[in-house]
């Protein structure tokens, strides 16, 4: 599952629509202090299902709309898109009907977040199912966070074990099993 485009509109910093195109191999994110490089990262795992609002530095989700400055006013909305090539096929059931997958997820201050993948609305959970096995998930280890290294290395046992199997893959069968367990 390869990402292709990420966009983002009204999202933190990036109130203007910005299109960034992802190439292959590893991406590297450089720029100023302050110019937009971790709230990047953070719609990358925002539009990949991320619930928590403290991952994404804020106290309520809503916070990642532009907030606005002294010159422009604040937006109503923010809205980041993701395109992942699927030609290999290699999403869930469901969602193998075509060479591209673009995941939208959008929030408005009024009726929090909604999910679409190709046009169709779904639901967060079918959103963080579409990652959860690729090990490209919203707390994978191929993104590396700020201040993540040290965390890993002063990490408990328990904390340690969880980021080696997302980094294995096999999160999502545990999520799985846990969801069928509560059926
Ligand atoms: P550093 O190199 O210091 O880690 P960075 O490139 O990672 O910097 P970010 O933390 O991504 O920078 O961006 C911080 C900027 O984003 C700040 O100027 C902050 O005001 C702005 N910002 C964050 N949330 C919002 C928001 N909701 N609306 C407007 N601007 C925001
Ligand atoms: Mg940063």
């Amino acid at each position: 599952m390869r990402f292709q485009r990420l966009r983002l509109n009204g999202f933190k910093s990036f109130v203007d629509p910005t299109e960034l195109v992802i190439g292959e191999g590893l991406t590297g994110v450089v720029g100023p202090n302050g110019c937009g490089k971790s709230n990047l990262l953070e719609a990358l795992r925002w539009v990949m299902g991320e619930n928590r609002p403290t991952a994404m530095r804020g106290e309520g989700m809503e916070d990642v709309i532009f907030a606005g400055t002294a010159r422009r006013p604040a937006r109503a909305y923010a809205e980041v898109a993701l395109v992942i090539d699927n030609s290999e096929r290699l999403a869930p059931a469901g969602f193998n009907d075509s060479d591209k997958l673009e995941v939208v997820r959008r929030i408005t201050r009024e009726a929090g977040s909604a999910f679409k993948i190709n046009g169709r609305d779904v639901r967060a959970r079918d959103v963080q199912m579409l990652f959860a096995d690729a090990s490209t998930g919203a707390h994978s280890p191929a993104l590396v966070r700020q201040g993540q290294i040290a965390e890993l290395i002063n990490a408990k046992p328990k904390a340690r074990r969880r980021i080696l199997e997302e980094a294995a893959g096999i999160s999502g069968l545990y999520q799985r099993r846990h969801e069928a367990e509560l059926k």
